[in-house]
């Protein structure tokens, strides 16, 4: 249908449907321009030390020519360079969430989805079809893969830490030979903390540093916890933990200063010292798990750094948030492939 159908195709609309019809190409112009701002950012951002090959991680990198991108703006020139040390060519999102994507102006509306927490049936209709939701789901592991890495600084003054448990599952596995299949999160075999339920560490200074972390299954042992946080601690940190006996030792090994609170549901505070920061960071983790049915513990981590994202200050869903999301994701080797995030394994 060409312009001129498509204007007296409109003209029929009653006033109520035309005003629909300019909000609707308002949000796609807009998605265009600030995909195309997004990718400038990502360019900029990433290069801001010099050009390094994404390959050799080498600086001897020199431009190699422009190639052609159909976005839904018309085509656009990108950049592309070749390392001059292992031969290689590459463009911005190389190893990136977007490399090869032909959709970048649907990816920031994807974001901004993903900030609201939409599931992935919704955000496929969101975006009109274009992208299914089987192909949302590997956008959103791409992404996750990128705020994975997101550095958690060294902790400063108070660590208030404790563990949580989440349900061992295989949630998307075909077949499940050892055990039966649970439904929908369903309940642990076994009463108490055992293999069947997977520890989830948290560790939150008063700045809101956040640690969060699978440390795998059953009760937590105080060789992972070091594993797990022992690089952001220092001898001037104060600990504050539940009555754990891990916890404990772990303090003395690493001779931290330790308050030790019960966890039976009573507030309880020692001066500035309590676990109430890190308990309801628990509680708001959970709450938002919930909307997922269960998620595979193989992509656990991921819904982590989900979580500690929009926790974080960054959550808001303003047109920065949603742009610096998808910029920063940007900024990681991703090098998953939907082959390899399907086939992953329980990582952690
Ligand atoms: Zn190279």
């Amino acid at each position: 249908m060409g312009l001129k159908e498509l204007k007296k195709l409109a003209d029929t609309l009653d006033d109520s449907g035309k005003q629909e019809l300019i909000f609707f190409l308002q949000s796609r112009t807009k998605c265009v321009s600030s995909s195309v701002r997004a990718i400038d950012e990502i360019q900029e951002q990433k290069h801001k030390d010099g050009l390094v090959c994404p390959h050799c991680q080498t600086h001897a990198v020199v431009r190699f020519g422009k190639y052609v991108v159909k976005t839904r703006a018309g085509e656009v020139k990108r950049q592309r360079y070749r390392c001059k040390s292992c031969r290689q060519t590459f463009n911005d999102l190389t190893n990136t969430p977007l490399q090869r994507t032909r959709r970048p102006h649907l990816w920031v509306r994807f974001i901004e989805f993903m900030i609201e927490g939409y599931s992935l049936r919704k955000c496929a209709e969101e975006l009109l079809g274009e992208v299914t939701h089987v192909t949302l789901f590997y956008w959103r592991h791409k992404i996750l893969a990128a705020l994975k890495q997101m550095p958690t600084e060294a902790f400063q003054g108070i660590v208030e830490m404790d563990e949580t448990y989440f349900l061992y599952s295989e949630k998307g596995k075909r077949k499940i030979i050892e055990r039966k299949p649970r439904k929908r999160g369903g309940k642990a075999i076994y009463r108490g903390i055992s293999k069947d339920q997977v520890c989830v560490l948290v560790a939150r200074d008063r700045q809101k540093m956040t640690y969060s972390g699978v440390l795998g299954g059953g009760r937590i042992q105080t060789t992972k916890l070091d594993e797990a946080i022992g690089g952001h601690l220092s001898d001037s940190n104060v600990l504050c933990t539940d009555a754990w006996r891990a916890f404990s030792s772990y303090a003395n090994a690493k001779g931290l200063a330790h308050y030790r609170f019960k966890s039976d549901g009573k507030q309880r505070v020692k001066g500035v010292y309590h676990i109430q920061n890190v308990n309801s960071y628990h509680s708001r983790l959970k709450k938002w798990m919930d909307r997922f049915n269960g998620v595979a513990t193989k992509y656990l981590q991921h819904y982590l750094a989900w979580f500690r994202y929009i926790d974080s200050k960054e959550y808001e869903n303003t047109a920065s948030n949603k742009k610096n999301m998808l910029v920063k994701s940007c900024l990681f080797a991703v090098t998953d492939t939907n082959e390899k995030l399907r086939l992953a394994t329980y990582f952690c």
